[in-house]
């Protein structure tokens, strides 16, 4: 409990930084309440920390509501599939948004992988977030496209995978121990 504690202040400064990162990346993004497709096929990395927060917050749902994410999660369970929706997703809004995971809250923006590699959201292809400035020909962000459109500024990607977030040393200074990031199907 004491590690859940001090994971939810990690998370407030967290979610701070993450909330100055979107508004500069406001212009490129299509965010909005019931835009759920990046919670409807994915793999959601988590790590044992995040999914023991998941589930203290999964115990304050009613009853029905579990029932409901229980059955799906036995879905998940039985499929083969490597993708598949996240069983919190109930009637597209995310059932634990207060306790979803880190990977939840820095989805949207470009990012750096642990490898250094850019990867850009997914839903660009969907006409999503920088979908007109993403030159699907040469598989990359385009400045034509940038100056095309009147942006402001050209988009800026983050350093924002998992593994750098747990190692911030807010991390350390709350004494956090994330422990081992899976898929999510696999700490189910
Ligand atoms: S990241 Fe993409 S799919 Fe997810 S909410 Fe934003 S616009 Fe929608
Ligand atoms: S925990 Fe919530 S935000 Fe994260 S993938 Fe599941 S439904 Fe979406």
């Amino acid at each position: 409990m004491h590690q859940l504690k001090e994971y939810e202040k990690f998370l407030f400064i967290l979610d701070g930084t993450l909330h100055t990162i979107f508004e500069r990346e406001k212009e490129y993004l299509c965010c909005k309440e019931g835009c759920s497709l990046c919670c409807e096929q994915g793999e959601y990395p988590i790590s044992d920390l995040e999914f023991e927060y998941l589930m203290y917050g999964f115990k304050t749902l009613d009853e029905d509501l579990q029932k409901k994410i229980n059955k799906t999660i036995e879905e998940i369970k039985n499929s083969d599939e490597r993708l598949h929706i996240c069983p919190f997703l109930v009637n597209k809004k995310c059932s634990l948004y207060k306790y979803r995971p880190i990977i939840c809250r820095t989805f949207g923006v470009i990012s750096e992988n642990k490898y250094g590699k850019l990867t850009i959201p997914f839903c660009r292809k969907e006409g999503l977030n920088y979908s007109k400035v993403f030159d699907s020909e040469r598989k990359m962000i385009s400045s034509e496209l940038v100056a095309k459109y009147n942006y402001s500024k050209e988009p800026t990607a983050y350093n924002l995978n998992n593994e750098n977030i747990m190692n911030l040393d807010i991390a350390r200074d709350l004494n956090l121990s994330f422990g081992e990031i899976r898929k999510m199907k696999d700490q189910l």
